[in-house]
């Protein structure tokens, strides 16, 4: 058992208690050295004691409430996984090896102050994962604000128009420039469903819908109306008693101010909605359901209502991720309801909701910016690899993380309290990383032990000095258990 530290495990468990819980140490650190000098601890070399002595006064509380929310996001990921099974990406992302012959990584980014792992691959999944979906959607919202912003304030459109060149010119054709200050509406489109329509029937049926909404005739008189120029379309779903209630935000770009026409404009463009789904064979929502247009007494209005009040790069972005209103559920909703006790809602477990979302929502798009937008605000067009990938090419290396250290990690959910104590060690100079190291090897210290004693029990004999072979072959099976190549 000198496998950690070289420490007498006969006391580990002893310690692992004042090692851990800051107060404690506190209040019983005078306790603490005697007891551990009573079983015959060397206090000059024991860890754990050296905590109870002194290094306490640099403690920190390390879980913010910043870091309290990432151990819940990697809580959330590590449930995804369990209920998506081994073969799911989201199982292995931040855990698996991207380059196996090197360690794994922990890279500090000074701009953000955020701690993250390297050489870890990222499942890059915004539906179903927790992690990757945050870090997608932050970067996507602070896009969305700043087009939208931009676009009632003021900007410049470089074009060429050929029409008034011949068609046999030769030569450089000068760019022109339009200067436009436009406005901002939203449009939510949904159809009505019950709990008999599956997600991925009501899928299929949308996308050919929203297809139809944006072709043909009609679409183009009835965007011309709404003075259309550009459009970033969203999808999201949440599950209430009629089933799952998939839908589509439309951030609309315009160059127009509607006036007059706006309510006229509206229920035409319901109707032409109705008979978007009629064709596409989903069930014909209402009227006054299936459309809805937002807008403002002024474009900025509707801009700030959207950013200020709830953020329209919320609404727009996060729809999954934010808390499902008035009853809806959002599937990381039905992720938390399933991680105690699963407890059927709608009648169904939420994890079985949650395998069905994942399995209708693979692939899809969550956010489809219409062609040129980007461009219009110099706005690279960046996949959803890049984003992650920036997380950690833009921070400094400043350690690297045993495998052993890294599966004990991860076998005692410790991954992003890891993280946090990092960057409290950073901020304020404490030695957390430590403390939680020290946490896990002290809990594997144990179940090791107890796996020696056990064994030995069923073999009748009494305990032995040494680890007999059967004992290490358990030990084995045990650390095999948690390994990530
Ligand atoms: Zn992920």
């Amino acid at each position: 058992m000198s496998l950690f530290y070289g420490r007498n495990t006969s006391v580990s468990s002893a310690l692992s208690k004042y090692s851990y819980i800051p107060t404690q140490i506190e209040q019983s650190g005078r306790a603490a050295l005697e007891g551990a000098q009573s079983v015959g601890v060397d206090t000059t070399v024991c860890f754990g004691l050296k905590i109870a002595l002194g290094n306490i006064t640099k403690s920190h509380p390390i879980n913010t409430v910043q870091g309290f929310q990432r151990i819940r996001d990697f809580a959330l990921q590590h449930q995804a996984g369990v209920i998506l099974g081994n073969k799911s990406r989201v199982c292995g992302c931040g855990k698996r090896k991207i380059d196996k012959d090197l360690p794994r990584g922990v890279v500090y980014n000074e701009k953000t102050e955020k701690a993250h792992f390297n050489n870890v691959q990222y499942c890059g999944s915004v539906w179903v994962c927790k992690v990757c979906a945050k870090k997608i959607t932050e970067q996507r919202k602070q896009e969305i604000a700043l087009a939208a912003t931009q676009w009632t304030k003021g900007v410049c459109r470089l074009y060429f128009d050929y029409s008034e060149y011949h068609k046999d010119f030769v030569g450089a054709i000068r760019p022109k420039i339009e200067y436009i200050r436009g406005y901002v509406y939203m449009i939510t489109l949904t159809n009505s469903h019950n709990a008999s329509h599956s997600l991925e029937f009501q899928r299929e049926g949308q996308k050919k819908a929203m297809k139809r909404f944006f072709e043909g005739r009609t679409s183009t008189s009835l965007m011309q109306r709404l003075g259309k120029r550009y459009h970033v379309t969203n999808y999201e779903v949440t599950l209430g008693q009629n089933g799952w209630h998939p839908h589509h935000h439309i951030l609309v770009f315009s160059d127009k101010k509607l006036d007059d026409d706006f309510f006229q404009l509206r229920d035409d463009m319901a109707r032409h909605w109705i008979n978007c789904c009629k064709k596409s064979g989903l069930p014909l929502p209402s009227l006054e359901h299936g459309l809805d247009l937002v807008y403002g007494k002024t474009a900025q209005q509707v801009v700030s209502q959207y950013l200020c009040k709830w953020g329209v790069e919320h609404e727009m972005t996060k729809g999954h991720t934010k808390q499902g209103k008035e009853g809806g559920l959002t599937p990381f909703d039905l992720l938390r309801k399933s991680e105690y006790l699963d407890e059927p809602v709608h009648g169904r477990k939420p994890s079985e909701w949650f395998r069905e979302f994942a399995i209708a929502f693979k692939g899809a798009r969550q956010l489809v910016w219409s062609r040129g937008l980007k461009d219009l605000f110099g706005l690279r067009d960046k996949s959803d690899e890049e984003i992650l990938e920036e997380t950690t090419e833009e921070a400094k290396q400043i350690d690297t993380v045993a495998d052993m250290v890294f599966s004990l990690l991860v076998k005692y959910k410790k991954l992003a309290e890891y993280l946090n104590a990092v960057e409290c060690d950073i901020v304020h100079g404490t030695s957390e990383v430590k403390r939680v190291v020290d946490f896990v090897v002290d809990q594997e210290i144990v179940i090791l032990e107890e796996m020696v004693l056990q064994s030995e029990r069923r073999r009748g004999g009494g305990v032995p000095d040494r680890p007999t072979e059967e004992a290490a072959n358990d030990c084995n099976a045990q650390m095999n258990i948690f390994s990530f190549g």
